[in-house]
């Protein structure tokens, strides 16, 4: 299987490759990467892994199969995707239990719980329910972000995968972003200034995500001391400027634009 990510995920990669080809494939896996890994892809490269037409582990990228994963049409896929509040809730769970129920297409339904982190405790419950008696050969996969948000049953009922960061070039350059805004906010950048490092990547939603989780880790890493410097800025202010960096993660959660987002959060944090 060709996966996106190869790089970073040499050994999942290879373990992934052998449950498909060997064709013993559990009923459950649950895959947690941070948030702005493509974790959708990821799971979906797995799952043609598993319905290719042209056999177990094939993934080949041309039969119909193939072709509809990856367009996103592929009838016994079924996935499972959070509500605007953020919350995957009982509902959706419900209707993906009606729908598994059918019976597939092909050989297996495929189910891709996006965000199963955020799941509702109802929906935990519930979903509780497909993973103790699956139906048929279906496959549920569950992505998150930090698998520890859910129920012990739940975890002890999946197999557990962690992807791994992939481009850790990606990763250097926010993290280095992230410094460089923290430093110019305590020292009292202008605005545009600080927005000038950002305005590139402004309205990628992932990569914002990506740059606040970043600033997060940087002030937390200057509450334990971890950074190995001494700043000017005082305590109760860097607990404050997370609190605001929380915000911003959450408001772009709830739909307002990236760009907004962070915009805002410049102008809170900097000169
Ligand atoms: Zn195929």
């Amino acid at each position: 299987m060709i996966f996106e990510y190869t790089k970073d995920n040499e050994r999942l990669v290879r373990r992934l490759n052998d449950i498909t080809t060997s064709g013993r494939i559990s009923h459950a896996y649950l895959l947690e990467g941070d948030s702005w890994l493509d974790k959708r892809k990821f799971a979906d490269t797995f799952a043609k892994g598993i319905m290719c037409a042209k056999g177990l582990g094939e993934n080949c990228g041309a039969c119909s199969m193939c072709d509809k994963i990856d367009h996103g049409n592929c009838e016994d896929m079924i996935y499972v995707e959070p509500e605007k509040s953020g919350n995957v809730i009982n509902e959706k769970v419900e209707a993906m239990q009606e729908q598994i129920k059918t019976k597939p297409f092909g050989a297996r339904h495929v189910v891709i719980i996006e965000n199963a982190d955020t799941m509702t405790k109802q929906a935990q419950n519930r979903l509780l329910k497909t993973l103790e008696e699956p139906p048929g050969d279906s496959v549920l996969i569950l992505l998150s972000e930090n698998m520890e948000n859910l129920e012990q049953t739940i975890r002890s009922r999946c197999v557990k995968f962690r992807i791994n960061h992939f481009g850790s070039e990606n990763y250097d350059f926010m993290m280095d972003t992230a410094k460089e805004l923290v430093d110019m906010g305590i020292s009292r950048a202008t605005f545009f200034a600080m927005y000038q490092k950002v305005s590139g990547f402004a309205r990628d939603k992932e990569k914002v995500k990506a740059l606040l989780d970043s600033m997060e880790v940087v002030y937390r890493d200057m509450l334990v001391g971890g950074a190995g410097k001494v700043t000017s800025i005082k305590t109760e202010d860097i607990v404050n400027n997370i609190h605001l960096v929380e915000i911003a993660s959450e408001d772009i959660r709830i739909g307002v634009s990236p760009a907004t987002a962070i915009k805002n959060l410049i102008i809170k944090i900097g000169g």
